[in-house]
């Protein structure tokens, strides 16, 4: 061994033991005595915290062995199980006295979460004296953010074991429910690697802080970001947080992360959720904030508040608590995940892993003993949350949500089985009613309307008044003072010159969320409350975990007249059919069911025009399955496939168009292909935005296909395939990733019939240079600098959501300092009212959008219109050689809900393209604006990108 690598090994081994220089170890064990009985966790693990990144496996050991030694102040119950078959456990810790009423204390407090159930504030204030207050803490959302799964552990042992008279107050005045392991499944991938690769190298650059893109922990399996998924409710481990805060109803909800540079607590940043009672909010964020602040002031230790962090989006961990009438805060710790054993900071201090959870384990304490202190003050206001939630709801303009079934029942039934989940009262309407006062969702001018039997209601004159307007108000309220300071931040840039960084903007996520909107259900809010005769509907006693997590069932949502919920139940109508089935088309279970047809190697084909089949008109996209040309099983399978997946279809007997000119037997019958889907995912794809595919074809419409990295693109035989997609994702590393012979390789692909279908920054792919597929062209790329920022979308502009590109590896929170990083480099001179010529990218609002309806990527569609969603700053001018098939309008107000830049998004959008179709050769280049599987949650254009999958490969 030479001199040299001896010292870089002292280097090495010295950079391990700096942190018992740098600052003393934190002693997680100060804080007794301790019952012998109860096992600390390093006695199970094996090694101390901080060493090593602790497996699910493992995690579970150590609850079981601490709850089994602990019984008199424990109890861990199983609350569900992610895709990959981890069990989800909570961890209710109190005292003795507490665990045995557990059912009478939960009983209190949820009277005091039904303000109809309480006859007087005096009621109120006896409930509030005598009961624990409930405290959630939940560790392990983001599974590479690994601080949080080991602070869990000492927590739970200090609780379970510790006999000093502060921990022992805690547990007489407090029920402490602990969501132990939020995302196992993203913790495992990162954990395992994690473990087999660190070494204690506080290198920044070093292998074990680059955390390789396809582990990336902080996503579950289908690489769904959990901490915006409660809008959109699509994941088993949602599912189970909900159900667990449905049933335990805290007061208080911290939501553990990690990291970033420094531990954040609230009070959070501006802006918040309007839905909340703001003014009581602050005043407990600001009360928490300071208890954590005087635990942290003692070990000297830095932090900061209203910062970065904000409380607006509906579907965060904290502002979703918060409107169920918790104080729900986001702690970020600094260290752990992929910070790796030890780092440095920018002026080379270490920091260890060990203390990221030391930070963790101490806020985590300080919040118990603020909630205590305030525990009767902090029930009293939990009740007054629901009480003048209701009291709003009454008296506000806004005083119900009416859905209509409409198009696509299964849909609607989704969206009502979100609000159900969540605790929020919806009617069926069994007759129907009038509105004198109705506000349709798209904007039209209120007018009285007659709501059919059927529409689903919510009144917000209900305990769940504050989550059900945040949920369904068709334009969440920003903050005037926030928007202004955007604005002048906007100024000061556009007054900076091109080389001079910019100031980011501080939206942390899309700021429009509306659930009809987002799942284009037709919906109307009213100002009065006609009598509705109806039933409640209500999720069936019983229903399993996998069957509530299923997107293809509903098998779990009733009535509570026990009359079924209207369009929900499939089937073959007729019988069996001697000439074909008519399948309508455009509904979720449609495209179900076709996809299922197909699988099983049965012919379906579509009608280009309008079809008479069976005595009735069908319009243009309409499926038909011919008998002659299926086998003998396609009349058993077609009608198992209906129930199973709720479609209808339709027997006919007789080839003979009644009227028209295009029946059963039409030239203009054209056969579909099986699709054979490839999808791209690898480092210039958007892991989120893959996920969401993923999860949306293979969960939602059982569509099987294939991922591949570029690599084994450009290597593979793709003539087998007839569409391939490239997610959302960096414009430029694609094209770096494919290169000439990868681009060429694809047009010849494609003049031979595929069909390349690319989505935000995928699409934007096919305008560039040396790659064009698309006569469109982004907006602002005319007068393009030669270093253009690659294109954003709403994915990438919502930023915590978007994977990092290749070209920006910040093992950081992809947070706000990620969106801070890829702002836009706003060009404009200072010259006054100069028309705007470049984007500033847009959080994610939601916009009018105009249908082509002669296009067969509009087939499904009854309106002219559909409410997009649009983010980021890549606008495509509309194609000169191909199909603009949803545009945004030349003239009229094109945003519905949501911010935007003024002077700049809708002037600039104004005349682009969201979808665009360029038939090339045998083949088709389809560009999608934005992701149409936006979190499983923004669903209006998912039609279109089904149709581009189902038509695309056989129609022009
Ligand atoms: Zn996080």
């Amino acid at each position: 061994m030479t001199l040299r690598k001896l010292t870089l090994l002292a280097l090495i081994v010295a950079s391990f033991f700096a942190p018992a220089i740098a600052q003393e170890k934190f002693d997680f064990y100060s804080r007794g005595p301790y019952r012998q009985s109860v096992p600390r966790p390093s006695a199970i693990t094996g090694y101390e915290p901080g060493q090593f990144q602790t497996p699910h496996g493992q995690i579970a050991r150590v609850l079981e062995k601490i709850a089994a030694t602990a019984p008199d102040r424990v109890r861990l119950l199983e609350n569900g199980e992610t895709w990959e078959y981890r069990k989800l456990y909570l961890a209710v810790v109190s005292a003795p006295e507490n665990l045995t009423r557990l059912d009478e204390i939960k009983a209190s407090i949820a009277r005091l979460a039904d303000p109809r159930k309480i006859a007087s504030q005096a009621e109120a204030d006896q409930i509030a004296r005598s009961t624990p207050i409930v405290v959630w803490l939940n560790y392990g959302i983001h599974g590479n953010e690994s601080a949080s799964y080991e602070a869990v552990q000492q927590v739970i042992y200090q609780l379970a074991a510790s006999e000093e008279p502060r921990t022992m107050e805690i547990l007489r005045n407090a029920v402490v429910v602990i969501n132990t392991m939020h995302n196992p499944d993203g913790h495992e991938r990162f954990a395992v690697w994690e473990n087999s690769v660190a070494s204690g190298n506080a290198e920044n650059f070093s292998i074990e802080h680059d955390e390789p893109y396809q582990v990336y922990g902080r996503s579950n399996h289908y690489r769904f970001d959990l901490n915006r998924d409660l809008l959109a409710m699509s994941q088993p481990e949602s599912h189970a947080l909900i159900r667990g805060v449905r049933e335990w109803r805290p007061q208080v909800f911290v939501d553990h992360h990690g990291q970033v540079a420094n531990y954040f607590f609230p009070p959070a940043a501006d802006p918040i959720n309007k839905n909340l009672p703001i003014e009581n909010s602050k005043l407990w964020y600001d009360k928490f904030g300071r208890g954590n602040a005087a635990a942290f002031d003692r070990y000297g230790w830095g932090y900061y508040v209203r910062h970065v962090f904000d409380v607006y989006y509906a579907g965060y961990m904290d502002s979703w608590s918060s409107l169920n009438g918790a104080t729900g805060m986001t702690y970020e710790t600094d260290a752990g995940g992929p910070t790796s054993i030890n780092s440095k900071l920018d002026d080379e201090t270490i920091l260890t892993f060990r203390q990221g959870i030391a930070k963790h384990f101490t806020a985590s304490m300080a919040t118990l003993e603020t909630a205590v202190s305030n525990r009767e003050a902090r029930l009293k206001d939990y009740y007054l949350f629901f009480k003048t939630g209701m009291d709003e709801g009454r008296t506000g303009q806004m005083k119900r949500v009416v859905l209509l079934p409409g198009r696509d029942p299964h849909r609607a039934a989704s969206l009502v089985r979100n609000l159900v989940r969540e605790g929020i009262e919806v009617t069926v309407a069994r007759e129907g009613f009038r509105s004198s006062a109705a506000h349709d969702y798209r904007g039209a001018k209120p007018a009285s309307k007659d709501f059919p039997a059927g529409a689903y209601v919510i009144d917000l004159n209900q305990p769940q008044k504050r989550l059900a307007k945040a949920h369904l108000e068709p334009n969440p309220d920003l903050d005037k003072d926030f928007i202004k300071r955007e604005l002048e931040r906007r100024e000061r840039n556009e007054r900076r010159g091109k080389n001079v960084e910019k100031e980011g903007y501080e939206f942390y996520d899309i700021t429009s969320w509306s659930l009809p909107l987002a799942f284009g259900v037709e919906a109307y809010w009213t100002e009065d409350v006609a009598t509705v005769r109806g039933a409640q509907v209500a999720l069936r006693e019983g229903a399993t975990p996998v069957q509530q997590m299923n997107s293809l069932s509903f098998a779990e949502l009733s009535a509570s007249d026990s009359q079924p919920l209207p369009g929900l139940a499939g089937g073959v109508e007729g019988g069996r059919a001697t000439t074909a089935y008519i399948i309508p088309y455009g509904t979720d279970a449609a495209s179900r069911l076709t996809i299922a047809l197909l699988a099983e190697g049965f012919k379906v084909a579509v009608s280009t025009r309008q079809l008479n089949a069976g005595g009735r008109n069908w319009p243009a996209g309409t499926l038909v399955a011919r008998v002659h040309r299926n086998p003998e099983t396609l009349h058993g399978r077609i009608s198992a496939l209906a129930r199973e997946t709720g479609a209808q279809a339709f027997a006919v007997n007789s080839a003979f168009s009644e009227t028209g000119d295009t029946g059963i037997g039409s030239e203009s019958i054209v056969s579909l292909k099986e699709p054979r889907v490839l999808v791209v995912w690898d480092e210039s794809t958007s892991s989120t935005s893959y996920g969401a595919m993923w999860y949306t074809f293979e969960r939602a419409y059982g569509l099987q296909f294939t991922p591949v990295t570029i690599n084994a693109l450009n290597g593979a035989d793709i003539s087998r395939f007839n569409i391939i997609i490239l997610p959302d994702g960096s414009a430029s590393a694609y094209q770096n990733a494919l290169g000439k012979s990868g681009i060429d390789k694809l047009k010849g692909w494609v003049q031979n019939g595929g069909v390349l279908i690319g989505i935000g920054g995928g699409a934007a792919l096919f305008t560039r240079k040396d790659v064009e597929m698309t006569s469109s062209r982004p907006v602002g790329s005319e007068e393009e600098t030669p270093a253009a920022a690659p294109a954003q979308t709403a994915a990438q502009t919502a930023a915590q959501t978007a994977t990092q590109p290749a070209a920006q590896p910040t093992p950081k929170e992809k947070g706000k300092e990620a969106a801070q990083e890829k702002s836009p480099a706003v060009e404009e001179k200072p010259a006054e009212k100069k028309k705007p010529t470049e984007p500033i990218a847009v959080p994610g609002a939601a916009f009018r959008a105009k249908i082509d309806r002669n296009h067969f990527l509009s087939y499904g569609y009854d309106s002219d219109t559909v409410v997009v969603l649009f983010g980021g700053d890549t606008f495509f001018r509309p194609s000169k050689d191909g199909a603009n098939v949803v545009t945004f309008a030349a003239d009229g107000a094109l945003t519905l809900s949501g911010f935007v830049w003024p002077d700049n998004t809708e002037a600039l959008l104004a005349g682009t393209s969201y979808i665009i179709d360029e038939p090339t050769g045998r083949g088709h280049v389809i560009l999608f604006a934005e992701d149409p599987n936006f979190r499983y949650l923004w669903r209006s254009a998912t039609q279109f990108f089904l149709n581009s999958i189902l038509l695309a490969p056989v129609l022009k």
